[in-house]
C-alpha cells in the first residue's frame, strides 16, 4: 500500500500576506478572515470580522501572550472581540476566553450569527467538538478533529466518530474550501481526505498488529505503521514524533480497538 502525503505547505504560501509579529504569525485568509497562531501551543486562532461583529475562535495564544494578541487583533481591525466560540473544551483552545471576557467578549456555546457562521456538533477528538464553517468566504474551522502537526486524537469518537466527523467536514467542503484545523499548516479537502485513509490504515495495521499478540514496544519498530505515522506531520520532522508521543498513540489506539472489538 502506498501512503500519499500532501504538501501543505503549499496552500501555506497561497497566503501571500503572511505577517509576523513578535509573537503570533498572522496569515489573512480571506478579506475579513484571518488565521492567528502563538507561539506556545500552535493553535489556530480564527479572527473574523463580519459587519459590526469581531469574532475569535480558540484565543489560545500561550498564557503569556494574550496581550500581545490583543495587540495584534487590534492592529489587524481596530476593534475588540465582541464574541469568542471554542472548537472544543481543551485548555489550548479555551485558554484566552477569560482574558477576553475580562475585556468586555461574551463566551457563546453556538454562532451569535447563524446565518453567516454555521456551528455544526460532531464528537471525535472530544465528546463535543464544533466545526464553524463560514458560508460567504468557504471557511472551515475544524479544530483538533484534524491536526496537521501531530498525529490524529480521535479518541472521543473512536473510528466511527472520526470517520462521521470527516464525512461532515467533506460534505460541507468542496474543492475551494480553505480547512483550518486545530494546529499545524491550512488545508483543504484534498489533504483531509489523506489523513482521514493514513488514519484508518493506521487503526487497521495497530490493531492487525496487536491481536497478533504484539507488544507496545514491537509495534513501535514495526515499518508500515512507522511509515503510515510519517504522514501526519506536515512539517517533514524526521523523527516525526519523540518515542514516548509514539507510545502512548500506539496505547490509546489500542484502548480504541478494543473498546469497539467489545460491541
Ligand atoms: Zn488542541
Amino acid at each position: 500500500m502506498k501512503y500519499r502525503k500532501l504538501m501543505l505547505w503549499m496552500c501555506f504560501l497561497l497566503f501571500s500576506n503572511v505577517v509576523f509579529s513578535n509573537e503570533i504569525i498572522v496569515q489573512n485568509v480571506s478579506s475579513n478572515v484571518y488565521v492567528l497562531t502563538g507561539k506556545d501551543y500552535g493553535t489556530n486562532i480564527g479572527l473574523i470580522e463580519i459587519a459590526d461583529k469581531l469574532i475569535l475562535i480558540d484565543p489560545m495564544p500561550g498564557e503569556t501572550h494574550f496581550y500581545q494578541l490583543d495587540k495584534t487583533i487590534n492592529e489587524i481591525v481596530g476593534k475588540r472581540p465582541s464574541y469568542i466560540l471554542n472548537t472544543h473544551n481543551h485548555s489550548d483552545h479555551t485558554g484566552g476566553n477569560a482574558y477576553f471576557k475580562s475585556n468586555g467578549a461574551q463566551v457563546l456555546e453556538t454562532s451569535p450569527i447563524a446565518d453567516s457562521v454555521q456551528a455544526i456538533g460532531v464528537n471525535s477528538h472530544s465528546s463535543k467538538d464544533t466545526l464553524y464553517y463560514l458560508k460567504g468566504s468557504n471557511i472551515l474551522f475544524v479544530g483538533d478533529v484534524y491536526d496537521t502537526s501531530w498525529h490524529p486524537t480521535f479518541y472521543s469518537g473512536g473510528t466511527k466518530g472520526f470517520n462521521e466527523a470527516i464525512e461532515t467536514i467533506l460534505n460541507i467542503a468542496d474543492a475551494q474550501t480553505i480547512i483550518v484545523p486545530g494546529h499545524g499548516p491550512i488545508a483543504n479537502k484534498a489533504a483531509l481526505v489523506t489523513f482521514r485513509d493514513n488514519t484508518n490504515a493506521w487503526i487497521e495495521r495497530i490493531s492487525y498488529l496487536h491481536y497478533q499478540g504484539l507488544s507496545t514496544e514491537m509495534i513501535m519498530k514495526d515499518e508500515q505503521a512507522l511509515t503510515i505515522l510519517e504522514m501526519f506531520s506536515a512539517n517533514n520532522k524526521s523523527p516525526v514524533l519523540p518515542e514516548k508521543a509514539i507510545s502512548r498513540f500506539i496505547d490509546r489506539t489500542i484502548s480504541v480497538v478494543e473498546s469497539e472489538h467489545k460491541h
